[in-house]
């Protein structure tokens, strides 16, 4: 499995590919049973995973955006300098994990703003992308997107043009699209999804990706390349490369989430790096194909 093997017609085509940066017991999926209080109590697998993603993508020479949680950096500030040092692009994933419709604006603001803090002080430069807590600005929470752009954000993550039961927007622009608002612009990189019966299907990420059988996803990629002429956005997580991690006992549903075909995720990023190319999304910032023509505005 060389990395020359399969690039050919894809070859000249950017991907981005990022990863969100935090621990096993720290998902939304488990939060009812794991309470913030207790994060300290759990054993630590994030350096461990960190270390197999980052090696492999030193291995590729390939460069990611990483959603750093604020309270990982205040834990493991070396992690993330390590990340930026390697040449990766470090963006916020807030502080704590909190769903934003489970805050007040004020709340919001200040766990953006504590995590902004404490990972700038880290990398002694200015992130320039967010992406909420399990994708968690929806139609009622879209107000986020002010504070992010006060907070001096050039671009979101955090808009899964999806039906889904904790997050998703659906309707919402499936490509990079700017957002106007009325304190200023947004752009926005929504996860990547593929239409099928008019239904978008998550695919890049998460469960999603760990469900789908490899040729299914790369085919998809392709296709949204190719077709769309669009640039997909994968998204992991480094527990997700960890079948040995501790057992949460959650509900079903969590739970085959959570550890369904965790054994695939390392092979699959492996043949996504052998096939494809990818760069961090702020390499994507100034392309301006990408934005042109493409302004949406969302009910205030
Ligand atoms: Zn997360």
């Amino acid at each position: 499995m060389k990395k020359s093997a399969h690039k050919s017609t894809h070859q000249h085509f950017f991907n981005a590919l990022t990863v969100d940066v935090e621990d096993y017991y720290m998902v939304s999926a488990f939060s009812d049973i794991v309470k913030f209080e207790d994060w300290h109590k759990y054993e630590s697998r994030i350096e461990n995973n960190m270390h197999r993603i980052l090696e492999l993508l030193d291995e590729y020479k390939v460069k990611a955006t990483f959603f750093v949680l604020g309270w990982i950096a205040k834990h493991y500030p070396n992690l993330v300098r390590e990340i930026h040092t390697a040449g990766h692009e470090i963006a916020c994933h807030g502080y704590n994990h909190k769903l934003i419709y489970h805050l007040t604006h004020e709340q919001f603001r200040e766990d953006v703003h504590t995590a902004k803090c404490i990972i700038e002080d880290i990398i002694g430069s200015q992130m320039l992308g967010y992406r909420a807590a399990s994708y968690s600005i929806v139609k009622r929470t879209i107000w986020a997107l002010d504070i992010l752009i006060e907070e001096g954000f050039l671009y979101d993550s955090s808009i899964f043009p999806v039906h889904h039961d904790r997050y998703g927007f659906p309707g919402a622009n499936r490509f990079p699209h700017v957002i106007q608002r009325k304190n200023g612009t947004i752009k926005e990189f929504p996860p990547s999804t593929f239409k099928i019966l008019g239904q978008n299907i998550p695919m890049a990420g998460g469960g999603y990706l760990r469900l789908f059988p490899l040729p299914i996803t790369r085919s998809m990629i392709k296709r949204i390349n190719a077709k769309d002429n669009q640039p997909v956005t994968i998204y992991l997580h480094p527990w997700e490369v960890d079948a040995d991690q501790p057992r949460l006992n959650g509900c079903l549903k969590s739970k085959f989430r959570h550890y369904i075909n965790l054994s695939s995720t390392f092979p699959k990023l492996r043949s996504f790096l052998d096939e494809f190319r990818f760069r961090p999304l702020s390499e994507f910032l100034d392309t301006p194909s990408l934005w042109d023509s493409s302004t949406s505005q969302y009910a205030q």
